[in-house]
Order: C-alpha cells, then sequence, then structure tokens
C-alpha cells in the first residue's frame, strides 16, 4: 500500500486508549482499521483478503466504494511485489501501525508513574500482552504479566458468577461475554 495521505494516523495516543479500561493496543489498531477503510482511495490498495473486502464493501459511500473497487479489477497496482507472505495491503497496512503502536507502549513503559498506573488499572488482552512481553525488557515485562493476570482472574470470577445467574434464568451481564472474548483473542475484526 502506497503511502498516501489517507493513511496519516489520527492523534490518538496509547495513553489516551489506555483510559478507556480496554486494551490499548486492540482499540487504536481498531480505530485505524476503520480510519483507513472509510478513508481508502482507488489505488491504495490492489490486494485484499476476505475480511477486508468485506469490509470496504460495507463502508460508504457507494461511489467511492465503486471506484475503489473497479481500481482492483482493472489491476492498477497488479505489478507490486509480494509482501512477507501478508497478500492483503489492508492487512499489511495495520500490522505495521500494530508494530507501531507497541513500540510506542514499550517506550510509555520507561516512564514510571506510566508503568505505575498500568500495574495497578491497566487492561490488555492476551494477544497484545504476550507480544509486550516478549518485547520489554523483565523489570516491564512483569508487570504486564500481572495485568493479563489479574485481567484474566477477574474476568474468570465474572463469567462464574455470569454462569451461575445464567443458569438460573438470569440474562443481566452479557456485556462479559463479549470482555472475555476480546481478551482472549483481541477485539472483534482484527485480523491475523
Ligand atoms: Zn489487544
Ligand atoms: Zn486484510
Amino acid at each position: 500500500m502506497k503511502k498516501s495521505e489517507s493513511l496519516v494516523t489520527t492523534g490518538n495516543t496509547v495513553l489516551l486508549a489506555l483510559a478507556k479500561g480496554v486494551c490499548p493496543i486492540c482499540s487504536l489498531v481498531r480505530a485505524f482499521q476503520n480510519e483507513i477503510i472509510e478513508r481508502l482511495q482507488p489505488n491504495d490498495a490492489s490486494r485484499v483478503c476476505n475480511y477486508h473486502a468485506w469490509a470496504i464493501a460495507a463502508s460508504a459511500p457507494a461511489s467511492s466504494v465503486a471506484a475503489v473497487f473497479l481500481s482492483m479489477l482493472r489491476g492498477a497496482n497488479s505489478e507490486k511485489g509480494q509482501k512477507e507472505h501478508i497478500d492483503c495491503d489492508l492487512c499489511w497496512a495495520i500490522r505495521e501501525h500494530e508494530m507501531a503502536r507497541l513500540h510506542e507502549f514499550a517506550h510509555e513503559m520507561q516512564r514510571r508513574k506510566f508503568a505505575e498506573w498500568l500495574e495497578r488499572f491497566g487492561t490488555l488482552c492476551r494477544f497484545h500482552g504476550a507480544v509486550l512481553r516478549r518485547k520489554l525488557p523483565e523489570e516491564h515485562a512483569q508487570i504486564v504479566a500481572k495485568v493479563t493476570e489479574n485481567n484474566q482472574h477477574q474476568l474468570e470470577e465474572l463469567l462464574e458468577t455470569f454462569a451461575a445467574q445464567a443458569q438460573s434464568g438470569g440474562h443481566a451481564g452479557g456485556g462479559i461475554l463479549g470482555r472475555a472474548a476480546e481478551f482472549l483473542v483481541a477485539q472483534r475484526g482484527l485480523t491475523r
């Protein structure tokens, strides 16, 4: 994917995303994905995966989507080489963005206040927690491990309560199922 104006990211930061109580990397990557799909121009992408083709088809306005698909059909960029076995230009751009955000997160961890806040209140999905643990120095990796452990224990307790209630006919608190899915495999719609 060429670096056109349409793919420049907005001013969201790890810091802002973290305050929302969900995995900040997931939130930022998903926001980036929505943004590039919405602002996609003809020639921005020549090859897309199943998930992204349908996401583009469902985006608006229809005239821009038609122009994007026309450009793909006519193969304006079909001569571009294969990039690291990822056959979708959007997946590729999103992966690059994810790496940049993980790097930003690792950098923020160097600030004691950030690390302390994360340790007490932070949320990370299991996938991004694992990536960060491999990337960070030992001291910071331990904090991340503690955060995902805390998140997991909290989810286990909430799910046990939810399952018991659901068995006796209660349906309240179903949002916990979405939170569990998010923790297990990252936010909905993030392809791997
Ligand atoms: Zn995540
Ligand atoms: Zn894709």
